[in-house]
């Protein structure tokens, strides 16, 4: 394949990925915007109609800003980057800098980590200051927020650094087959990785704080406990500092294992609906989601590696980013820019396979607690959280991770009888 070819298919498909997704945002805004004014009937009792107007223009607003951010972000900056030799002049600034060792390489990533970090800044802000802000949501100060972005910068760094200098001696070293030494390498960074968020990096953001003794542990350790489930602590996370949406999960792996409220969700749903959110996370860990999911994205990483190991040598994959050579920062950073293009088709199966799953927790829970008292929190959650409740049915089959909440709570009024991630809400 010639360096022309390989950029033409590249090209197409960044316009496809664009028009595709640009197409289903104005399916879902159309369809929000028409039921704007009629709550679902099932909804009418527990959702007043000033309520359900205000997450149809909550929806609006997001997806507005989401279509202009995916024109300038997927389509104008990954082509300038890609294509127009953006990451080439990074590199070349790179090693005039820090010379031609990994440094240079590392140059290269944490540059173009860092100019698309900058370049989705404004959208980031727009999203936390305006959107947020304007529907009452959001809670971050600009001192937060930039605290938030230096940390999570320097986090990457630190994180970032020893992986990717092990990938770059094994590019050298290894062989042929250095693409697959550097999966098992991202396999163990992964399971490192994994253990190590719940104790190290989450307490980076957030405070966490054991669950006080009273009716609400008392329940929760009798679920677990009817469950057969081993958690290392049950812990309430301060999520009101950034925004006053509520949310429960789970983290951690083995016997690492933590489950976390966050405290705006306490504060808003009873005892017994909380038990029945947590039963619905046992749910999960229960029937094995959380394992299964990273087998996937194992399998996955190892053939994304093994087309890396191919384009490395490919000289049409390093001349259509402009290199003289295959240098393997610009190369990896390219990579992992041109990947996401091709991968939208995947989504609506991504998407239905975690939608198998939520059924499967809510049946779960369904056997395990109370099934009215999750559709009584999943109404709240909704409410309180301005999730529209009347989506594009296409837009829900491509992107949804979880099901209409119509469905899924006509799924819970029958027993939790459903077809056979773990956050409750999208
Ligand atoms: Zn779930």
């Amino acid at each position: 394949m010639s360096a022309s070819a390989f950029s033409a298919i590249f090209a197409a498909f960044v316009v496809a990925a664009l028009a595709w997704r640009t197409w289903l945002a104005l399916r879902q805004a159309r369809h929000v915007a028409l039921n704007r004014e009629r709550v679902p009937p099932d909804f009418a009792p527990v959702i007043p109609l000033e309520a359900h107007r205000r997450a149809a223009d909550y929806t609006l607003d997001k997806l507005k800003l989401g279509v202009v951010e995916s024109l300038a972000i997927d389509g104008a900056l990954l082509i300038a980057l890609t294509l127009g030799g953006g990451i080439a002049a990074i590199d070349a600034v790179s090693a005039r800098l820090f010379g031609e060792g990994h440094a240079r390489d590392l140059g290269t990533v944490f540059g173009v980590l860092i100019v698309t970090t900058v370049a989705a800044l404004p959208f980031d802000i727009w999203r936390t200051f305006v959107i947020e802000a304007r529907h009452g949501f959001n809670r971050t100060t600009a001192r937060l927020f930039v605290l938030d972005m230096v940390k999570g910068m320097a986090l990457s760094f630190v994180l970032g650094t020893p992986l990717l200098l092990a990938v770059f001696w094994l590019v050298q070293a290894a062989g042929p087959l250095w693409w697959l030494y550097t999966w098992f390498a991202w396999i163990a960074f992964t399971l490192v990785l994994v253990m190590v968020f719940p104790r190290w990096i989450a307490p980076l953001f957030n405070r966490f704080t054991p669950l006080e003794e009273g009716d609400l542990r008392r329940r929760i350790e009798a679920l677990i406990e009817r469950c057969g489930f081993h958690a290392k602590g049950l812990f309430v996370m301060d999520g009101s500092r950034r925004s006053s949406h509520g949310n429960a999960y789970f983290t951690g792996f083995g016997t690492n294992k933590r489950i976390v409220f966050f405290d705006t969700l306490i504060e808003r749903l009873t005892p017994s609906e909380i038990e029945a959110v947590l039963a619905h996370e046992l749910g999960h860990f229960a029937r094995g989601h959380i394992p299964r999911l990273l087998a996937v994205r194992f399998a996955l990483a190892l053939v994304l590696l093994a087309i890396l190991g191919w384009l490395y040598q490919e000289p049409a994959f390093y001349r259509a980013l402009h290199l003289d050579a295959p240098h393997i920062g610009a190369v990896l950073a390219g990579f992992a820019l041109v990947v996401p293009v091709f991968t939208f088709p995947f989504q609506p199966l991504a998407s239905l396979i975690a939608r198998r799953q939520e059924f499967e927790a809510d049946a779960f829970a369904a056997r395990h607690a109370s099934a009215a008292d999750l559709v009584s929190a999943l109404a709240k959650l909704y409410r309180d959280n301005a999730a529209t409740l009347t989506p594009d049915p296409l837009h829900s089959l491509v992107y949804d991770s979880h099901p209409p909440a119509a469905l899924r709570i006509d799924h819970l009024r029958r027993g939790g009888a459903a077809p056979s991630h773990a956050q409750i809400l999208p």
